[in-house]
């Protein structure tokens, strides 16, 4: 236990190891095969750590004699960069942040993957910049990254085919702890999927931000409802004390009281909802809203198959009303993805 304990205060992440009983040889040979490291011991194998090599930084790696990088690298000779360092990689780091050389293809890489890839969700500029730049930098990355953002047309579509006014911000109490304070929205009018979904139910926890989008039927009826808040909610955050919503105050109102039949409980019935009745709640921001459409567009018959992906990188990128991304508030520091991750650190 100890051990479990210190691989889980330490601040790298390793892959768990696996102890599995099989057939050895026919197991090592597939394992081999597929380039993990295995370890064997009498009677048992054990798969021990995944590495996975990162495309990009050998990229990044190969262009180090761009005339960008070889400027930096000589001021750095000079004593004049001491921002500037080369680590163990031989890749140059400014402040522990990649530069990336300038080269096109390498750049438009890293805009495509912040903010069109299947890990990405059309974020925003200020989000796709404060995310890109904890671990990348080049001279003009910031005007770059709002001319990209401009130039999406999935971003421009989403925002004209729905605006709708901006409510005031009422402030309401900051909550106490993680998931006690719950906002619900629902994005409706989408385009219907295979699993006939229409819309995203969107459960957001109002002190990290954090957020579950679910697909769902505009057709359901409560008791459906409150069986994916436990199977999605429940089970993670347990049972919140509020529930603010921009919904007609019934809906939320009828919701509560149903979620509480269906766990059995006769307790809490009677105060903890908001009805908001003005619509001025601390609602799902517009540009959340915005970026959910913009993912819809992507994927307009199967979206609902990609929101894990998308609630996972909204969980995972700046958030600006917390200075944050929302899992960092959650559970400490961010989640790895393919552009931020450990390989990627100044080793
Ligand atoms: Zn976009």
């Amino acid at each position: 236990m100890q051990r479990v304990a210190d691989a889980l205060s330490r601040q790298n992440a390793f892959a768990a190891s696996a102890t599995v009983m099989v057939r050895q040889q026919e197991l090592w040979e597939e394992f081999r095969d597929l380039h993990l490291d295995v370890d064997f011991s009498p009677g048992s194998l054990k798969l021990s750590m995944i590495k996975v090599a990162n495309g990009l930084m050998e990229e990044i790696a190969n262009h180090q004699d761009d005339d960008l990088i070889q400027e930096r690298r000589e001021l750095m000779v000079q004593g004049k960069a001491s921002d500037f360092k080369v680590g163990p990689d031989n890749i140059l780091r400014c402040n522990e942040r990649i530069c990336v050389p300038n080269v096109a293809e390498i750049r438009k890489k890293i805009l495509d993957e912040a903010h069109k890839s299947k890990l990405s969700i059309h974020p925003g500029m200020t989000k796709m910049y404060q995310d890109l730049k904890q671990n990348f930098w080049w001279p003009g990355m910031k005007k770059q990254v709002a001319e990209y953002v401009a130039s999406c047309l999935n971003c421009q579509k989403a925002k004209i085919e729905h605006q709708r006014p901006a409510g005031k911000l009422q402030s309401l109490d900051v909550p106490e702890w993680k998931w006690t304070s719950i906002s619900m929205d629902f994005i409706t009018g989408l385009p219907k999927t295979q699993k006939k979904n229409d819309s995203i139910w969107v459960i957001v926890d109002r002190l990290t931000k954090a957020a579950h989008f679910l697909g769902v039927k505009t057709t359901y009826k409560m008791p459906k409802y409150t069986e994916i808040y436990i199977a999605e909610i429940v089970r993670l955050h347990g049972v919140p004390s509020s529930i603010v919503s921009d919904r007609d105050p019934k809906f939320t109102s009828h919701f509560w009281k149903e979620l509480h039949k269906a766990l059995g409980t006769k307790l809490s019935l009677s105060s903890a909802y908001h009805p908001q009745t003005d619509g001025q709640t601390e609602r799902t921001n517009q540009s959340l809203e915005d970026l959910l459409r913009a993912c819809v567009l992507d994927d307009r018959e199967s979206w609902d198959s990609v929101l894990p992906l998308v609630e996972f990188t909204y969980n995972n990128s700046f958030h600006t009303s917390i200075g944050m991304a929302p899992y960092e508030a959650l559970y400490g520091r961010k989640c790895q993805t393919p552009l931020i991750s450990d390989c990627l650190g100044s080793s």
